[in-house]
């Protein structure tokens, strides 16, 4: 297993819409296994493949205290989705830091495959609906920070780009 790359916002590269997984090869598995260990190293409570610049529709989600909840969605869809929104503040590995509420809605149906290629449907709610969505937003080339204001967005690259500068 390796730890990836992070790709950090503003980076264009996390404007890349993701493609379907139509091999599900021990290439996908090797990526997967990668891709948990570098959400738990982070640490982090998903991590989308566009994140570590791999733009393909692959997510891991961990959303348990004791990393014994991994979730693996290949070409995950939200084929429900509840009227009632919830706001929860988010934060994000590419946007290290910065936390802002956002408002989605609170419960999700997901249809997914898992590694091998079979399908699975599973309803998600509380943090585990907020994750999820946060996460097939990247695969569309989505960062949370795109739903809030122009302005807010303005401070919160000034601000990653004087942490940046402060880490070198
Ligand atoms: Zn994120």
């Amino acid at each position: 297993m390796a730890l990836l790359p992070i790709l950090k916002y503003p980076d264009p590269r996390l404007k890349t819409v993701a493609t379907p997984v139509t091999q599900f090869d021990d290439q996908l598995v090797k990526l997967t296994k990668d891709m948990a260990e570098t959400m738990y190293e982070a640490p982090g409570v998903g991590l989308a493949a566009t994140q570590v610049n791999v733009h393909k529709r692959v997510i891991v989600v961990d959303v348990s205290e004791d990393k014994s909840g991994l979730i693996v969605f290949v070409n995950p869809e939200i084929v429900q989705a509840s009227p009632d929104s919830k706001s929860y503040e988010e934060g994000c590995l590419s946007v290290p830091g910065i936390y802002e509420s956002v408002d989605r809605p609170d419960t999700v149906r997901i249809r997914a495959q898992n590694v091998k290629g079979e399908f699975f449907e599973i309803d998600c709610d509380g943090l585990l609906a907020v994750c999820i969505q946060h996460e097939i937003d990247h695969l569309n080339g989505k960062v949370f920070v795109e739903y809030l204001s122009q302005l807010k967005q303005t401070r919160i690259k000034t601000k990653l780009k004087k942490q940046e500068r402060a880490q070198l």
